[in-house]
């Protein structure tokens, strides 16, 4: 599969994106447009997953052993999507669809026409408000949509695709809440992406609060979620909300990652 950085690109639209102005039109003072650090942002992430001489290439393997599990992502299957140069993931900066409460989601990853291409976008004001830790947890969660998308796609009858659809189905007829892939990721794959997460950060925190930040937007629509003890819940909400920066945050607890700019 081939992963093609549309950012840089895209960072020579991002005055129409009216960078350093968040998206309550206040002014960013001591900060710079982020987005114009998404380059580097995401090719780290990205080059993390597997360094490559050209810096395009995303080898699932080298993701956490519990993450490629839980994706089944081994024999055929995943020498299928990692060789399937015909399938390939875009990434840029851009504006996104809007949430239930009319506010721009973090990220998104749609399917371009062709159906060969998954298109991951990330909010310019998200990447301008949040630390590494919640990027690299956004960027993880909308690859998993990007293979997910994959194998609808291309293994439709594969145990994972089977799931997918069953899900969906069930989805159609009102029988469970939440979007299915937001359903089978808080499902099957909490423990896996957040040891990817912990993985990329070098384990430096409790695995814990790698557990909480994966618990992020549709997921926490699910049944699953649900069933987490409330105290719980709420320490989930505000860790996503302070490494988000979201502004709803007022706790005075510090954010365990970091803003390079
Ligand atoms: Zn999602």
């Amino acid at each position: 599969m081939l992963i093609l950085n549309e950012s840089k690109q895209m960072s020579g639209n991002s005055l129409s994106l009216r960078p350093g102005i968040n998206a309550n039109g206040a002014r960013l003072s001591d900060c710079q447009d982020c987005t114009q650090m998404t380059d580097d942002w995401i090719d780290d992430i990205i080059k993390g997953f597997k360094p490559s001489e050209n810096g395009v290439s995303l080898d699932f393997t080298s993701l956490d052993q519990s993450l490629l599990d839980a994706l089944n992502l081994s024999g055929d299957i995943l020498s299928l999507f990692d060789n399937d140069e015909r399938y390939a993931v875009k990434i840029k900066v851009g504006q996104t669809q809007l949430d239930r409460n009319g506010n721009p989601v973090n990220a998104q990853t749609g399917r371009a026409s062709s159906g060969t291409m998954s298109v991951i976008t990330f909010n310019p004001d998200y990447l301008n408000r949040a630390t590494d830790l919640a990027i690299a947890r956004t960027a993880i969660h909308e690859l998993v949509h990007a293979y997910l998308q994959y194998i609808i796609q291309h293994v439709p009858n594969s145990e994972l695709g089977t799931t997918l659809d069953s899900l969906i189905f069930q989805h159609n007829f009102w029988l469970i809440p939440g979007e299915p892939q937001h359903v089978l990721m808080a499902e099957q794959f909490v423990s896996a992406i957040a040891l990817s997460l912990s993985n990329s950060d070098g384990f430096q925190h409790a695995a814990i609060e790698y557990q909480r930040l994966t618990w992020s937007g549709g997921m926490r629509e699910s049944a699953t979620y649900e069933q987490i003890p409330q105290g719980e819940r709420n320490a989930i909400i505000a860790r996503d909300q302070i490494e988000s920066g979201d502004p709803r945050n007022t706790l005075p607890v510090s954010p365990l990652g970091t803003k390079s700019c």
